[in-house]
């Protein structure tokens, strides 16, 4: 690699947001390079978040389908688990991911450079035992990391967060995860699979919180049956290593104030990565740690954009990679190109799924909105039945004047992949007699989308809704 490299664009960080609009980029003819910190692109995502969990979820799920199985006259042994293999198996896909999108890169004649860059000037990155990078344009995609609470900072690697919980180092006895919110519940599910004793401490009054009350029901029902204990508001007020472990404190409503875990896992949020780019040099605007942009994805300094974690919630790779796509195409010339999602899906990967997309009856809640909604209790589904699983629900949320479908939101197995359907729907502006009037296969879950609609409108052949008399 030449001292210098000089390039039209760069794209500073190679996770979903960022191989995506460098991919895009080069696929438009525009000189490019992606600089990352890791050897390998893929972010956070695919080295340290969504891949290797859900590669872990997976065992996960098949240990409970194993289980489960006993319902339909099949009995397994209790699961022999060689962590080694597992650890092996979810490192295999993770470098098998990200060779291909280094390949990726050199196919589309990407400059690729790992290490981590900083601003020089507003034309200039340093990369750190690296070239100096000379852009006209330049992408930043730093994402985002584990937000620390001094709480926890005591040095122990019995103190685990999202990274080193993913490593999967071994399969603690007793885990302690603090904070009931996305990582927490999907890596303590799949603790608890493993083998794990696991407790949850949330700050609030629910997991999940901001989530629907009534999509989060039935994953607290079932956690309850998987974890050893959830506590609802209450926090964690010390901790300190022992010869066995971690002792925490406890403070609220939690029935015990003292125990001690092998290991805890703090999954208390993400920041933006955003401290040590050097922004600061260059007078980018940060606010609460998140660069500002325009609906173009443009900061303050014209021929900069920022798209993913670091530019504001929410803090997902699928918005990243849409919003690095969107700035690519205003590089690109395309000046009406503007930052307008009317549905970002939301997806927490636990068993049962949640997914929403679009407005949620929180929201409406909060905007005072008048909203009209359909709801689907999976017992009435074939499907689910057919699956042993009917503890699912699927709602729709519609404009009360016009039937426009606003918001879908759903729990029940394989909710993550349904969802795609709310999204479609909500970008075409269909609405719920729309959906209804769609012939949904049967039996499948992707019923229960059409089935909502038309418990909106009282025509659903499966859940009677008594007429109004007549007067
Ligand atoms: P989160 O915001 O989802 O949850 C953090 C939880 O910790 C909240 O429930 C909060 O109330 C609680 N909390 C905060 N301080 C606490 C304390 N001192 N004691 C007890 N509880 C406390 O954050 P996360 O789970 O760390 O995930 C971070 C981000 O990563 C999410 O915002 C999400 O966007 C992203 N993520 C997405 C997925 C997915 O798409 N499936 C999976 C993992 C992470």
């Amino acid at each position: 690699m030449p001292d210098t490299v000089t390039t039209d664009l760069v794209v500073l960080g190679g996770g979903p947001g960022g191989y995506a609009a460098a991919f895009l980029a080069a696929d438009k003819d525009i000189p490019t390079t992606l600089i990352d910190a890791m050897p390998k692109p893929g972010g956070t995502c695919l080295h340290r978040g969504c891949i290797p969990s859900k590669a872990l979820l997976h065992a996960a799920h098949v240990i409970h389908a194993a289980h489960d199985a006993a319902d339909f006259g099949l009995v397994f042994a209790k699961p022999q688990i060689d962590v080694a293999k597992l650890r092996g198996k979810k490192d295999k896909i993770i470098d098998a991911m990200s060779s291909s999108l280094l390949d990726g890169c050199k196919k589309r004649g990407i400059t690729h450079v790992p290490g981590r860059g900083t601003f020089v000037d507003a034309n200039t990155i340093q990369v750190e035992g690296g070239p100096t990078v000379k852009f006209q344009k330049c992408i930043v995609a730093v994402g985002s990391v584990p937000a620390k609470l001094s709480t926890f900072d005591i040095g122990s690697k019995r103190v685990l967060d999202s990274t080193t919980a993913l490593e999967l180092e071994d399969i603690p006895k007793t885990l302690l995860v603090v904070g009931g919110g996305y990582i927490g519940l999907e890596m303590g599910s799949v603790y608890a699979a493993l083998g794990s004793k696991v407790t949850v401490v949330e700050m609030t009054g629910g997991l999940l919180p901001g989530v629907d009350a009534d999509l989060v029901r039935p994953l607290h029902g079932r956690l309850k049956g998987q974890f050893h204990s959830i506590y609802l508001n209450t926090k964690v007020t010390k901790i300190e290593e022992v010869k066995d472990g971690i002792k925490v404190v406890f403070e609220g409503e939690a029935d015990i104030k003292e125990a001690t875990y092998e290991k805890i896992l703090v999954a208390v949020g993400r920041r933006p990565n955003t401290a040590n780019v050097g922004l600061e040099k260059i007078g980018i605007a940060v606010e609460r740690g998140f660069i500002t942009t325009d609906a173009q994805r443009r900061t303050n300094v014209p021929h900069i954009f920022a798209i993913g974690d670091a530019a504001g919630e929410p803090m997902l790779a699928h918005k990243a990679s849409h919003e690095g796509k969107l700035a690519v195409e205003v590089i690109a010339g395309e000046h009406t190109a503007v930052w307008n999602p009317r549905a970002i899906p939301a997806v927490v990967f636990t068993d049962p799924e949640i997914a929403w997309c679009g407005l949620t009856e929180n929201d409406a809640k909060k905007q005072d909105r008048e909203v009209k909604i359909g709801v689907f209790r999976w017992g009435f589904s074939g499907r689910a039945s057919t699956l042993g699983r009917n503890d699912g629900l699927t709602k729709v949320i519609t404009d009360p004047a016009t039937d426009q479908v606003l918001g879908i939101g759903l729990v029940g197995a394989g909710a993550g992949e349904l969802i795609a359907e709310g999204v479609v729907a909500i970008e075409m502006g269909a609405s719920a007699k729309d959906l209804a009037m769609c012939i949904h296969p049967h039996p499948t879950l992707s019923e229960t989308i059409m089935e909502s609609a038309e418990v909106l409108h009282g025509i659903s052949s499966h859940v009677f809704t008594p007429r109004k008399k007549a007067l």
